[in-house]
């Protein structure tokens, strides 16, 4: 039985764990790399290295974006100091949905969604509805999901210890590392 086409905006190794382990039974998924708020490079590649072993682990298909950290910066700009959680964030899955939706498309998909709703700081229904509203009078279905439920999170913190994946300790962008440094 063919099962129906899914890319997969994977921000992380980790979170994209238990998103496929939910939803290998009824879609044919693809990894979906496009990451250019994670700063600074070496991280980037580090975060990249983890997925890529974890596509490999389960045969997963992955296509990996070209590094942009300018599409971040012009994306957010002005909100440089918006704390975590903030209009920063929302105009960052912005970024990151409507690049999805060019894509998708573009290659044929029929469903997209997203593991961003897989970490416990991520508002998934903030992340649904933004979704839902950018994939508005599209060919493809964006699918809401919350990873996060029904321990998401935690059986993503065991599978991540099994394939031994790097997990990282901030969110990603230049802005979410400072108060960490200050710290
Ligand atoms: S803190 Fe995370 S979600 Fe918010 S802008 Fe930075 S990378 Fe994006």
């Amino acid at each position: 039985m063919n099962l129906p086409s899914l890319l997969l905006q994977v921000c992380c190794a980790p979170d994209a764990t238990v998103a496929y382990e939910r939803l290998r039974e009824d879609y044919d998924v693809t990894f979906w790399w496009y990451n250019p708020n994670i700063h600074p490079l070496a991280e980037y590649e580090k975060r990249l290295a983890s997925l890529i072993e974890l596509a490999r682990i389960w045969s997963v298909p992955l296509i990996i974006e070209k590094y942009d950290p300018e599409r971040f910066f012009r994306s957010v700009r002005g909100l440089e100091n918006e704390p975590e959680g903030g209009k920063r964030c929302t105009l960052c899955f912005e970024m990151h949905l409507t690049f999805a939706r060019e894509r998708s498309e573009k290659w044929g998909f029929e469903f997209v969604t997203t593991t961003l709703t897989t970490s416990p700081h991520k508002d998934a229904d903030l992340i649904n509805s933004l979704g839902k509203k950018i994939f508005e009078n599209s060919k493809v279905q964006f699918l809401p999901e919350n990873f996060k439920k029904k321990d998401g999170f935690l059986r993503s913190v065991e599978l991540s210890k099994k394939f031994k994946l790097y997990r990282q300790n901030y969110c990603g962008c230049i802005f979410s590392l400072i108060p960490r440094y200050r710290r």
